[in-house]
């Protein structure tokens, strides 16, 4: 995790670009907030779930102000909450909110940050909805947790609704039944990505399962095959696949459920050979990268060091040179020699960011399309400016509540994932 003041200001992601993967980022924020879709970008083609949440209506006056004027608001309103407010900026937020989080990081590690300050009485989380989720779910039970703009979805997130997994669950125990076998073992357990909704996570902490993020998927699964015959994985399949594949899970152990099909699209024997259900989510984002890009890079760059996250597809990762989270490729860069050069497979506000930070080294995005995460870029200064005015107002808006029962069970799923993998 980072703080902001090693961070420099960026251009924005160029509105009229021509190298854009979608013609919308020319649009003004406001104009893409009626777009029925998450917003330009690789996600532009998912649709937002009816159940998603939808919020107010933010005042016209913060839509006129410049860039200037709102960066001045955003300080001033900070400045007057002090102690009382801390801001989270995820690593994949745009330069413009980010230069006002107090704590940078990734998903996970901002939810803990919030943890850190107990005193501040609200957090306003620069990210996407779940991990705004999950922040409430840790931090203290008078802390208020808001999201400045409420259409900042998953899209991943939002690929496995609680709906879905309790109907695949119900078909698991039709198949596995629900008693241990001669060895203890249960016959499937739930594992989910940190980046899932609450309410898949407080299924899996109800039903013996665990979370887990993209640094500790491996530990998190040796910890669920300790226990259990087989998994199934929500809501990643990539993360799933490339975790699983290099603990030597054979890949014909891994049958993808697609939750429109009767038993996810397996027949029952599939099913009993399974190790690994794969639910049939991808990152919109992280699906863009291909080994043609790889390729060319290696051919453009000689020499060059490829780091992917695994959120990529498996035959991506197996071109790399590595892959791993976003904390990794951070502390990988901060680490490496002077002048070596790398080519990036994650998001590209973040390789952007890295770049300006490491100017002794050459970094590259391995997609040549600018194309941020159209959800995470749903949260414009004008947001941050217009949440923060409003405490100083003592008003709160864009307050993410999570149920109590789902605080529950997403608590004891994240505490069995701390309890796994002691950081
Ligand atoms: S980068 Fe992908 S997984 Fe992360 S918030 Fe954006 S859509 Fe979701």
């Amino acid at each position: 995790m980072t703080t902001p003041a090693t961070l420099t200001a960026l251009p924005l992601i160029p509105p009229a670009a021509s190298g854009t993967c979608d013609t919308d980022l020319a649009l003004d924020p406001w104009t893409i907030d009626t777009r029925p879709g998450y917003g330009p970008g690789a996600s532009a083609d998912d649709t937002i779930p009816a159940h998603a949440p939808r919020q107010g209506t933010l005042p016209e006056e913060y839509k006129r102000l410049s860039e200037a004027e709102l960066n001045e608001r955003i300080v001033a309103a900070k400045r007057t909450l002090g102690e009382r407010v801390v801001v989270l900026g995820h690593f994949y937020q745009r330069d413009e909110v980010v230069r006002h989080a107090d704590f940078v990081g990734d998903s996970f590690q901002l939810a803990s940050a919030a943890t850190q300050r107990p005193d501040a009485e609200a957090i306003v989380f620069c990210g996407v909805h779940f991990m705004a989720e999950t922040a409430d779910v840790l931090s203290g039970e008078d802390q208020r947790v808001i999201l400045p703009n409420l259409a900042a979805g998953c899209s991943m997130a939002d690929m496995a609704t609680i709906e879905d997994v309790e109907d695949a669950w119900a078909q698991l125990e039709a198949v596995y039944g629900t008693e241990p076998d001669a060895d203890g073992l249960v016959p499937v357990l739930p594992v989910t990505y940190m980046n899932s909704s609450a309410a898949i996570k407080a299924f899996c902490g109800h039903h013996g399962g665990i979370v887990c993020t993209s640094s500790n998927a491996r530990t998190v699964l040796e910890w669920a095959f300790a226990r259990a015959r087989r998994v199934i994985f929500f809501p990643d399949q990539h993360l799933g696949r490339n975790t699983a594949r290099a603990m030597g899970v054979p890949l014909e152990a891994m049958p993808l459920w697609n939750p429109r099909k009767r038993l996810g699209g397996s027949d029952e024997q599939q099913l009993h050979d399974a190790r690994v259900i794969l639910w049939q989510g991808f990152c919109s984002v992280h699906k863009r990268f291909t080994v043609d890009q790889i390729e060319q890079a290696r051919a453009e760059h000689p020499g060059v060091r490829i780091i992917v996250h695994p959120e990529c597809p498996m035959e991506v990762v197996d071109a790399a040179d590595e892959s791993g989270s976003t904390d990794y490729i951070t502390k990988a860069i901060a680490a490496a020699e002077p002048g070596t050069t790398f080519g990036i497979g994650t998001e590209i506000n973040l390789v952007r960011r890295l770049a300006a930070q490491h100017p002794e080294h050459t970094i590259f995005c391995l997609d040549p399309v600018v194309c941020p995460c159209s959800t995470m870029y749903r949260i414009h200064p004008g947001y941050l400016a217009w949440v923060l005015e409003r405490l100083v107002a003592g008003e709160t808006v864009n307050q993410i509540r999570v149920a109590p029962d789902v605080q529950d069970g997403s608590h004891l799923a994240l505490e069995r994932m701390l309890a796994a993998t002691p950081r």
